[in-house]
């Protein structure tokens, strides 16, 4: 009989970094690159101007070979071939949806998969990006948070699906200019698989890169962080990152929320409202976003639309309303026109933006919360079918 080993001996454990063998450039702060460039040689007193100099190959002009570093001496480059690498997630599937919207499914280190969603509107184009695989919090809404496998991304997995949807837009200005005409992916939303605050020096660093005026140069108002809210972590954000703010606010009860977002149980609502008032001040930006999902009869009243404009009082703020968008499962409904324009109508009145978030890409599952690895479906249930079969897992 085949002994029956832990089914879910996870990828917590994971090591950070690779093994051995070169280092992956791509996701080191500049002060992370000088120091590595140092300890392959490269004479102290030139590291920072050779960071600079690799620096605008890499995130200026997208280039991922040394060889076309052409401002390097070759036996510069040679060096830099023989220690370090240029890497970024690989895209596995890109699927675009009748509307425009491309979903990435992208490998990283390890064979697990995430989703990057690529929305393109009017006047911008917004990257969905990914800070985790799959994640740890349960908010009984969310599709990503029923996926047990759960590994925080790296730095350069991060700003890597930058990098390639970039590649894919063919968006990298031609090398020697620094000049973008209308900018196809102009904004960036940590709004895709997990807690960004979670991970919070990958996150980081991933958009100070994003954000540096010779390289991606995307200002930090076009960068917007969502959190489920973790308070501790509420501050470092506009410290340490200052972008804009997004909020998974979604109950005006702690009732409620505990329910729905079950890390309200660790840091409640009046806690949130609290880290929530400071962050104006601190990061210098104007208002911050309250995502509201509207759950049908759940937390979609006149009452709450009047709880809600009465507990964010004083907070400069946008309610965005999100209908809910069901996945296979789903123990909600999404509200109805009706009930959300009229729940949009008295926050509206009390003086609050209230837009309707528009579900984009639903045809190929690539809608706010619905975002889950395909592998992680198939390892799943592959595991329950050995667990039924009372087979081993190896
Ligand atoms: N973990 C972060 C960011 C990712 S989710 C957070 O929770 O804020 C981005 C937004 O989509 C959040 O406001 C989240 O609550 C919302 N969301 C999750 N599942 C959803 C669903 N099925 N329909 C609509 N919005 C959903
Ligand atoms: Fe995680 Fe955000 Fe989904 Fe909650 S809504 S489970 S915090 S990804």
């Amino acid at each position: 009989m085949p002994v029956k080993a832990p089914i879910t001996q996870d990828v917590m454990t994971l090591p950070r970094k690779l093994p051995e063998g070169p280092q992956n450039l791509v996701g080191l702060t500049r002060d992370a690159m000088r120091a590595a460039l140092i300890a392959s040689g490269t004479p102290e007193k030139q590291a920072k101007m050779r960071v600079g100099q690799i620096w605008q190959w890499i995130y200026q002009w997208g280039v991922r070979d040394f060889d076309a570093m052409t401002n390097l001496s070759k036996a510069f480059r040679a060096d830099l071939a023989e220690n370090f690498v240029i890497e970024v997630p690989e895209v596995v599937t890109k699927q675009v949806s009748t509307d425009g919207t491309r979903k990435y499914l992208v490998r990283i280190a390890g064979g697990h998969e995430v989703e990057v969603v690529y929305i393109p509107e009017e006047d911008r184009g917004t990257l969905c990006v990914s800070s985790q695989v799959g994640c740890t919090l349960t908010c009984s809404f969310c599709h990503t948070g029923t996926q047990k496998l759960v590994r925080n991304l790296t730095a350069a997995e991060i700003i890597g699906q930058v990098m390639i949807a970039r590649d894919d837009l063919g968006e990298w200005p031609q090398t020697g200019t620094r000049t973008y005409e209308a900018r196809m992916l102009s904004n960036i939303v940590l709004m895709g698989m997990g807690e960004p605050l979670y991970n919070f020096e990958n996150v980081r660093d991933a958009m100070k890169i994003a954000m540096d005026p010779e390289g991606i140069q995307l200002s930090r108002r076009r960068i917007t962080l969502s959190t489920s809210g973790v308070v501790p972590e509420i501050a470092r954000t506009a410290e340490e990152i200052g972008c804009q703010l997004a909020v998974s606010f979604h109950a005006t009860t702690d009732e409620v929320r505990n329910m729905l977002v079950p890390i309200n149980k660790r840091w409640n609502i009046e806690k949130l409202l609290d880290a929530l008032r400071e962050y104006p001040k601190v990061s210098n930006s104007e208002r911050i976003t309250f995502e509201y999902v509207m759950l049908d009869g759940v937390n979609d009243s006149d009452a709450d639309a009047h709880r809600l404009v009465k507990l964010i009082e004083g907070i400069p703020a946008k309610i965005n309303l999100i209908p809910f968008n069901e996945w296979p499962g789903a123990p909600y409904k999404r509200s109805s026109n009706n009930r959300i324009r009229a729940f949009s109508e008295i926050v509206y009145k009390a003086g609050y933006a209230s837009p309707v978030r528009k579900p984009r890409g639903e045809d190929i599952m690539a809608a706010c919360g619905q975002l889950k690895s395909e592998t992680e479906r198939a390892r799943k249930s592959k595991r329950a079918i050995e667990a039924e079969a009372g087979v081993s897992q190896g």
